[in-house]
């Protein structure tokens, strides 16, 4: 088996080191009530993936700017299918926000994880 690429291992939830484990225990929608566990090691090279307590805190800012993409996407789309009335932005927004809470609570820990978790990729361990 080849080595993921970068954007895949991303996509997937991989570890940034081997790119094979997963960072989550479940897919998200297997197990609705546990989207946010997270294994303590990488299951397939077993690096710990919180690299120091309190890590994650600073996927907050990686999750809020997804949220502003999100409502200026769903304001967007709004806008060019007929502008309707302000309640309906608000309304919107909110539900796809809510729809999306365990995808934004996933990939924002993922994306800090691979910029910030000062992990490289290791081609050896993506066997
Ligand atoms: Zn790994």
């Amino acid at each position: 088996m080849h080595a993921r690429d970068y954007s895949t291992a991303l996509l997937k939830g991989k570890c940034p080191r081997c790119r094979q484990g997963d960072i989550f225990k479940y897919p998200v929608w297997s197990k609705l009530s546990q989207f946010n566990v997270m294994n303590e090691k990488c299951p397939h090279c077993g690096i710990r993936l919180e690299p120091e307590p309190g890590f994650y805190q600073g996927a907050m800012y990686v999750g809020y700017g997804f949220t502003v993409a999100i409502i200026i996407l769903v304001g967007v789309v709004l806008y060019l299918l007929g502008d309707p009335s302000e309640w309906v932005y608000i309304g919107a927004s909110i539900a796809i926000m809510l729809l999306l809470v365990p995808y934004n609570y996933r990939y924002s820990r993922i994306v800090y994880l691979h910029l910030f978790g000062g992990i490289k990729f290791d081609r050896n361990l993506s066997q």
